[in-house]
């Protein structure tokens, strides 16, 4: 051991580690001579292969964690390495002299960072106007970490009028990544009269806004709230033929209701999105399942013509008498989201991993839920770079503890069914950075 250490660091060798007076400089490599020069290339060929190999190239390792990523088909235990802000590597053993830190998931599940397709996020003020936005939003960073989700879709609580305003107020400061569906109207949801004025509906410039100046954050459209006909969601599907993006269509205040069979086959496009699948209706809202229990026919050829369901669960838009039924009858919403706002998370919907947690106490599984809130909203909005951790990914990633236990669901009308599995996340990375550790996993322990 000796002679190697002499053969790499001879006494009068620049490169000598205990040489602090001449160290290693560029100026000594060019100087060398001879004898050192040889020393010099031997020394040099001799560290290559061990720096490459002992060099802490990963900045976090998550080691152990049985890995659930729809997108590549994966669902096994898988190391998952993490590096410059990106996943850089997923293999069954990547050893851990390779990273700077490294966090023990064995036991957990991981899974990429939580997709919220629909949240409502626009918590600023607009002078001098009372705005119903600032009373039921809410700062995503408060409510999504804890919930596994890094990725929100603002369901159109802003217009091309006030877009501007949201970006500043919430989505330029928040560390959630947060886009958006802009309201067909300007002034979006800033009050239910506002929301019938067909004269502040524009396909142009709500297209303009998305196409032309904010094509990395406005992923969609929404109509939402309108007491008329169909021209809402018409001028809606015309600003999404514009700007090529999906509509999202929230059907649920007509009174008496709208047919939402027209909706699916006359009005909407394939990759058009209905929002609150399992509303309890009746009075203002069609329903999917009928009196007696059954899912109308037309709802599963909507599915197949390529109409996307959003959960969109809410504090008012979802019933066990809907979801249960259409489940078991085969029927699942294409995205499982929260609806997220003041009244929602107070209720039965809590956050998105409780709302997953409930379609597992319908026996889906939980390939299945993960998938409905990471790579199937991801394609639902044309964002393809989300919703998985593909290598070279945004390291945005998941850790769920799949408690077992007695757990109870509730539902909008304060209906209850029972559980047994509850996912609790444990740990949330967005970007490369740990922003959300329940039972400090990723910290060191006090007494060491
Ligand atoms: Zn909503």
């Amino acid at each position: 051991m000796k002679n190697i250490r002499k053969l790499l660091f001879p006494a009068d060798h620049p490169w000598q580690p205990n040489n602090h007076k001449t160290g290693f400089n560029i100026y000594n490599m060019i100087h060398l001579k001879g004898f050192q020069q040889k020393h010099f290339i031997i020394l040099f060929l001799f560290l290559l292969p061990s720096l490459s190999l002992q060099a802490q190239e990963l900045d976090i390792l998550l080691k152990g964690g049985h890995l659930i990523d729809p997108k590549n088909n994966i669902n096994t235990v898988m190391d998952v390495g993490i590096a410059d802000g990106k996943i850089a590597e997923i293999a069954p053993n990547i050893s851990e002299k390779r990273a700077v830190k490294l966090i023990n998931i064995a036991g957990l599940y991981i899974t990429p960072g939580l997709l919220d397709m629909h949240v409502h996020v626009f918590m600023g003020n607009e002078p001098g106007v009372y705005i119903a936005n600032g009373a039921t939003s809410v700062m995503p960073d408060g409510f999504t970490f804890k919930a596994g989700v890094t990725t929100v879709v603002d369901a159109g609580s802003s217009g091309w009028r006030n877009f501007p305003l949201f970006k500043e107020q919430t989505i330029d400061k928040a560390k959630t990544r947060v886009l958006a569906l802009l309201n067909i109207v300007g002034t979006g949801m800033r009050s239910r009269f506002e929301e019938q004025d067909v004269s502040d509906m524009n396909p142009v410039m709500t297209a303009h806004s998305i196409k032309k100046l904010y094509p990395d954050i406005l992923v969609g459209i929404k109509a939402a709230h309108y007491w008329g006909d169909f021209t809402q969601v018409d001028l809606a599907v015309e600003a999404g033929e514009k700007a090529g993006v999906p509509v999202m269509v929230d059907f649920g205040e007509h009174d008496p209701p709208n047919s939402i069979e027209s909706l699916f086959m006359e009005h909407l496009r394939p990759g058009d999105i209905f929002t609150h699948t399992y509303s309890y209706g009746p009075s203002q809202r069609e329903t999917i399942v009928d009196e007696k229990g059954k899912v109308k026919s037309f709802v599963f050829e909507a599915q197949q013509k390529g109409i996307v369901f959003d959960l969109g669960h809410g504090g008012g838009a979802f019933s066990w008498r809907q979801a249960v039924p259409a489940t078991e009858q085969g029927f699942k919403a294409n995205v499982i989201s929260s609806d997220l706002h003041t009244q929602s998370m107070n209720s039965g919907m809590k956050d998105l991993s409780n709302v997953l947690s409930k379609f597992m106490a319908m026996d889906v599984p939980l390939t299945d839920v993960i998938y409905r809130a990471t790579w199937s909203p991801a394609q639902v909005i044309g964002r393809p770079d989300l919703g998985h951790l593909s290598i070279g990914a945004e390291a945005d990633v998941a850790v769920f503890n799949l408690r077992e236990g007695n757990f109870g669901f509730i539902d909008v009308r304060g209906m209850k069914i029972k559980g047994s599995k509850k996912l609790e996340t444990e740990l949330t990375i967005r970007a490369g950075k740990i922003v959300w550790d329940l039972n400090g996993l990723a910290a060191k322990d006090f007494r060491k």
